[in-house]
C-alpha cells in the first residue's frame, strides 16, 4: 500500500491547497451563514477539474485515482466543510451515473455535471425510512415507455438548487431490496416539487430539504441500470461517499486544530501563553494523533477504492473513526478557546455544529458498526 501521490495528483493537490487556503477558508462563515447554495465556489470547483478527478480522460475526467480524490477533498473541507460535502455528494452521485447508467445517459449528464455546470443529488432517505434504506416506499409503476414514481425523499442535500436527483424508487415493494431501483429525475419535470429547506443546526452553507415526487414521469432510458439493482447501486456509491465524509471530517479536524493552536499561542493567563501549561499541550498531541489516524485510515480505504479492491469494510472504518475523532476534536478546540470559543466571531464553535452531522449522513456511525461487524459474523 502506497499513499505517495505522483506528480500530477501532487498538482492537483496543491492546487486544491491554495484555493482552500485563499479563496474558502475567508468565506467559510459567509458561505454558511448564507441559508442558499454557493454557486460561485461550485462553478469555480468545476473550472479547476476537481468534479472529474476520478473519471477517466476518455470521459473528460482527470483520469485520477480515488486517493487523490480523498486528498483532495481533505483539503477543500480545511478551508469550508459546505463546499467539501458539496464536492463529496456532488461527485457520488454523478459518478453513480457513470458506473451504472447507460453509455447514453452517462454522455448526456456526466459531462455538464464534471464540468460545474449542474449540480447532482442524492435521494435515497424517506421520512420514515433513513438507516432501513432497504424499507423505502417511493414507488416506480411502469408506464407507457417509462415509470411514473410517487413519494418523499427526506433531507436530500441541495433540495432544490439540485437540476437533478439520482432517486431511489422499488419497481415492487414485495421483492423489499430486490425491487429497489435508481433514477435520474430533473428539476423542472411535472410533479417534482421541494419541502421548504430544513433549519439546521450547522451546514448551512447548503440547502436541505425534502424532495416530493407526484406522479413524475420518468422515460425508461433514464432508468440507471437494470430494475432491482438500485440498493447495490447506492449502496456502492456510499462506499465512496462514506470515504469522503471522512475526509472532510479529517480537514474539517485539521481546521479545528490550526485555529484553536494559533489561539493557545497567543493567549496569555497566569502570565504565560496557555499552549505553555502541558495540560493544553497534552490536547494538542491528542488532537494530533487523531488526526492522523483519520487521514491514514481514509486514504487507506481510498487506495483500496482506486484499485478496484474491496473497500466496504475500510470505507466504514473511516468514516466511524474520522467522525467520531472530528467531534471530540472540534469539542476540545473550543474548550482550548473557553468562552472565545463558544462565541460567533471565531470559527471554532461552527465547526462543532457542522461536524455532528458527519455521525449521522451516509449511514450514521451505528450502522457503521453493523457494517463492520458484519465482516467477523
Ligand atoms: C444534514 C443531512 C444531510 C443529509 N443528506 C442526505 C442526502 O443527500 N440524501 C439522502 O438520501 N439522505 C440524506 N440524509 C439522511 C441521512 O442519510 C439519514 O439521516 C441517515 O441515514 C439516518 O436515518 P434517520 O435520520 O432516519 O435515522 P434512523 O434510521 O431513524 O435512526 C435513528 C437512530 O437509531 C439508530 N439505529 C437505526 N437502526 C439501527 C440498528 N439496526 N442498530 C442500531 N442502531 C440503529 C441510528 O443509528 C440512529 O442513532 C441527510 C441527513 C442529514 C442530517
Amino acid at each position: 500500500m502506497d499513499f505517495a501521490l505522483d506528480e500530477t495528483s501532487e498538482q492537483i493537490r496543491d492546487l486544491a491547497r491554495d484555493f482552500a487556503t485563499n479563496e474558502l477558508a475567508p468565506r467559510m462563515a459567509e458561505i454558511d451563514d448564507a441559508h442558499a447554495h454557493p454557486w460561485d465556489i461550485f462553478k469555480q470547483l468545476g473550472e479547476l477539474g476537481f468534479y472529474g478527478i476520478i473519471f477517466p480522460e476518455e470521459a473528460g475526467g482527470l483520469g485520477l485515482d480515488f486517493l487523490t480524490y480523498a486528498i483532495v477533498l481533505e483539503e477543500i473541507a480545511t478551508g469550508c466543510f459546505n463546499t467539501g460535502l458539496m464536492m463529496g455528494v456532488h461527485t457520488m452521485s454523478t459518478h453513480a451515473t457513470y458506473t451504472w447508467g447507460s453509455k447514453e445517459l452517462s454522455e448526456k449528464y456526466v459531462p455538464q455535471c464534471m464540468a460545474g455546470e449542474k449540480l447532482f443529488a442524492f435521494a435515497l432517505s424517506e421520512p420514515d425510512y433513513g438507516s432501513d434504506a432497504a424499507g423505502i416506499k417511493t414507488r416506480a409503476v411502469k408506464k407507457d415507455g417509462g415509470y411514473v414514481i410517487n413519494g418523499t425523499k427526506a433531507w436530500i442535500t441541495f433540495g432544490e438548487a439540485a437540476d437533478y436527483f439520482l432517486v431511489m424508487a422499488t419497481v415492487d415493494p414485495e421483492l423489499k431490496s430486490k425491487g429497489i431501483t435508481a433514477f435520474i429525475v430533473e428539476k423542472g419535470w411535472d410533479g417534482l416539487s421541494f419541502g421548504e429547506p430544513e433549519k439546521k443546526m450547522g451546514g448551512n452553507g447548503l440547502i436541505t430539504s425534502q424532495v416530493i415526487l407526484e406522479d413524475v414521469f420518468v422515460p425508461e432510458e433514464n432508468r440507471v441500470g437494470d430494475e432491482g439493482v438500485g440498493l447495490k447501486i447506492a449502496l456502492g456509491a456510499l462506499d465512496g461517499g462514506r470515504i469522503g465524509i471522512a475526509a472532510n471530517a479529517t480537514g474539517v479536524m485539521r481546521r479545528a486544530f490550526d485555529e484553536s493552536l494559533k489561539y493557545a499561542k497567543e493567549r496569555i493567563q497566569f502570565g504565560r501563553e496557555i499552549i505553555r501549561f502541558q495540560s493544553m499541550q497534552f490536547k494538542f498531541a491528542d488532537m494530533a494523533a487523531k488526526i492522523e489516524a483519520s487521514s491514514l485510515l481514509t486514504k487507506k480505504a481510498a487506495w483500496l477504492k482506486g484499485k478496484g479492491l474491496p473497500c466496504t469494510k475500510e470505507a466504514s472504518i473511516a468514516k466511524l473513526i474520522s467522525t467520531d475523532f472530528a467531534n471530540e476534536v472540534c469539542s476540545e478546540a473550543v474548550q482550548v478557546m473557553g468562552a472565545y470559543g463558544y462565541m460567533q466571531d471565531y470559527p471554532v464553535e461552527r465547526l462543532l455544529r457542522y461536524i455532528k452531522c458527519t455521525q449521522i449522513f451516509e449511514g450514521t456511525n451505528e450502522i457503521q458498526r453493523i457494517v463492520i461487524a458484519k465482516h467477523f459474523m
